[in-house]
């Protein structure tokens, strides 16, 4: 709904079709050009001031409303509070004709990050205060953030489960609004055969307590027990005046609850509320599982390091002892590789570890354990393996290794290893650091016995 303007008023309209304006008010001209060209290159118009008075005199006869004003703090003749004290003074005299939107988004950009400045910012109506300096996209990120909500939460995805049809398009409009894909269920069961077993990615459910076949609460507490949604925030609907209802959604796992009949502001600073939190964590557990890779992987070949072997062939040890079964160990180590070092460089040695982790990788069974145990040395856990298996999966890498011809640069290389075996049966070890160190001994002896070569260790 467009106000009429008054007489004496101004006649600025906000156009709603074509590229959104945002007013730069920055002193100086390198920080204008850098931010308008990110704006520009996100599809935003863009018109730049150099001070605040020149902002303001300007925004009077604008053909046009911006859509935001973008503004800086210290700045000479008039600071960037001052400039949107007058803007909202302009505003309340009713110079701009906005009967929808009273106010102009202001964002402040400043080096002058501190508590009180974002608390003046805020004061004067500012959401976002950017600090400078700044990452590239961060304007633009934050300007749409204000001025294109669909594009918040694009990606994500929020099941409605509701008996009533129209609640279900009242949602679906509202959620739609800040961008996420809205799925529908019309009651308990036909949402838990949407989400089972992972079948669909849903970020946030929106749950009706009293529905036919099966009720919230259920619904709720079926997808609690399962992994895949054991976090999904759910947000309880209830009938006004059952606080009991409220109760028995929260029991059975909500996290959330909105009385009906509720508005959509509600419900959208509900959702948002969740859905930040949960992209919060899910980039908690995406670093939680980056750290975890970096702890147990070797950053060179890929392969698991010495620090996870040790403690998986500790407890292969121990479950091959309790079934009685085998377990065999090769360990491996590179042959004269101080040469190839010296040779063709350090960036060759690296390139020749990285193709025997491959190499091993792909020549080894699933359930078997292969590692980087050091520098050019390299272990294979081989359960329910004896020592004439273990030997021959020994054999069959030291060929690929002999037989591989390490390519670089125009030159080539050929690399051999040697190999010691032992096995938990053919030797009767009583630890697995004991195991370990036979197959080590083994090796010495191959290299003792002019390398490229396998040895198994003597009874
Ligand atoms: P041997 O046959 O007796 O094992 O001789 P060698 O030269 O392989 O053994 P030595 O222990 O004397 O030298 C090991 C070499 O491995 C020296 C070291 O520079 C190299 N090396 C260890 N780790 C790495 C690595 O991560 N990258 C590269 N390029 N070389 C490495
Ligand atoms: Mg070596
Ligand atoms: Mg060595």
């Amino acid at each position: 709904m467009k106000g009429q303007p008054g007489p004496g008023r101004g006649k600025q309209q906000k156009d709603t079709t074509g590229p959104q304006t945002v007013v730069v008010v920055d002193d100086s001209s390198t920080m204008r050009t850098v931010i308008q060209k990110e704006l520009e290159a996100a599809g935003f118009d863009v018109v730049a001031f150099n001070d605040g008075l020149e902002a303001l005199s300007s925004l009077r006869w604008m053909q046009r409303l911006p859509d935001l004003i973008l503004l800086d703090i210290d700045m000479p003749r008039m600071d960037g509070f001052a400039c949107c004290e007058q803007l909202r003074a302009m505003e309340a005299q009713g110079l701009f004709e906005e009967a929808e939107e009273a106010r102009i988004p202001v964002l402040f950009v400043s080096a002058n990050d501190t508590f009180d400045n974002r608390s003046r910012g805020f004061h004067l109506g500012s959401l976002e205060f950017i600090s400078k300096p700044f990452a590239r996209g961060d304007i633009a990120a934050a300007v749409s953030k204000v001025l294109r909500p669909q594009t918040t939460f694009a990606g994500m995805v929020a099941l409605v489960i509701d008996d009533e049809r129209s609640l279900r398009r009242m949602v679906r409009t509202c959620l739609e609004q800040i961008g996420l894909r809205v799925l529908e269920a019309e009651d308990g069961r036909q949402a838990f055969e949407l989400i089972k077993e992972g079948r669909a990615e849903v970020d946030l459910a929106i749950v009706d307590f009293d529905m036919p076949v099966m009720r919230g609460d259920e619904f709720i507490h079926l997808t609690r027990q399962c992994p895949e949604t054991g976090h999904l925030p759910m947000i309880s609907l209830s009938a006004a005046g059952a606080p009991q209802t409220i109760l028995r959604m929260f029991r059975a796992g909500a996290t959330d609850y909105l009385v009906k009949p509720f508005i959509a502001e509600e419900l959208l600073a509900r959702v948002q509320v969740h859905l930040n939190l949960r992209r919060y964590m899910c980039h908690l557990e995406e670093m939680n599982r980056n750290l975890y890779d970096k702890a147990v992987n070797d950053a060179l070949t890929g392969l698991r390091n010495k620090r996870y072997f040790q403690e998986a062939f500790e407890e292969l040890f121990a479950r091959a002892q309790r079934s009685q079964g085998d377990l065999s160990c090769l360990f491996f180590d590179l042959d004269h590789f101080k040469r190839v070092n010296d040779t063709c460089g350090h960036g060759f040695g690296d390139y020749v570890l990285k193709t025997i982790g491959a190499l091993v990788k792909a020549n080894v069974r699933r359930g078997d354990l292969a590692a980087r145990f050091g520098g050019e040395e390299f272990v294979i856990a081989l359960p329910n393996t004896g020592l004439a298996p273990a030997r021959f999966v020994a054999e069959k890498i030291r060929t690929l290794v002999e037989t591989h011809r390490f390519r670089d640069q125009g030159r080539q290389w050929a690399v051999t290893v040697s190999v010691g075996v032992a096995s938990l049966h053919g030797h009767r070890p009583a630890s697995a650091t004991t195991l370990l160190q036979l197959a080590d001994q083994a090796l010495y002896l191959a290299k003792g016995a002019g390398r490229n070569r396998v040895v198994c260790c003597p009874d």
